[in-house]
């Protein structure tokens, strides 16, 4: 499938995902090819492109995001053993859908890569 608008289908439900957590500002699915035992991306609603895309008009969803994903982690009680959390920009970044998200791993004890 096309990745280009692949968020905005999921988020409006328009295929079959499954969803963490969704309000006016965000939705939470798992990802479809999870990279570590649990594997969350977390996604603004309104289209941004990428991490490159945040300005002084719409900087505030970023703190909203991770803000969030403290409180699924805490929810879902995974916070206190740790997890990561991601945000790939662009090609040398490994961004493969154009829609800004932020990946949060945990389930497991991640290899250090920096
Ligand atoms: P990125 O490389 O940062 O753009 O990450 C895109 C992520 O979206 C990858 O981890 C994919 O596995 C995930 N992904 C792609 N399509 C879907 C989908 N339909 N449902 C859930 N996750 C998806």
């Amino acid at each position: 499938m096309n990745n280009k608008n692949i968020f905005n289908k999921i988020i409006k439900k328009k295929i079959p995902s499954k969803i963490i957590y969704q309000d006016k500002k965000i939705t939470m699915f798992e990802d479809i090819n999870p990279k570590s035992p649990i594997h969350i991306l977390i996604v603004p609603n309104q289209k941004i492109k990428s991490i490159n895309k945040i300005n002084k008009n719409n900087k505030n969803i970023i703190g909203y995001m991770i803000y969030k994903s403290v409180r699924i982690a805490k929810k879902m009680k995974f916070a206190e053993d740790g997890y990561r959390l991601v945000i790939n920009c662009n090609k040398n970044g490994g961004q493969i859908v154009p829609h800004l998200h932020i990946h949060m791993l945990a389930g497991k004890k991640l290899r250090n890569f920096c």
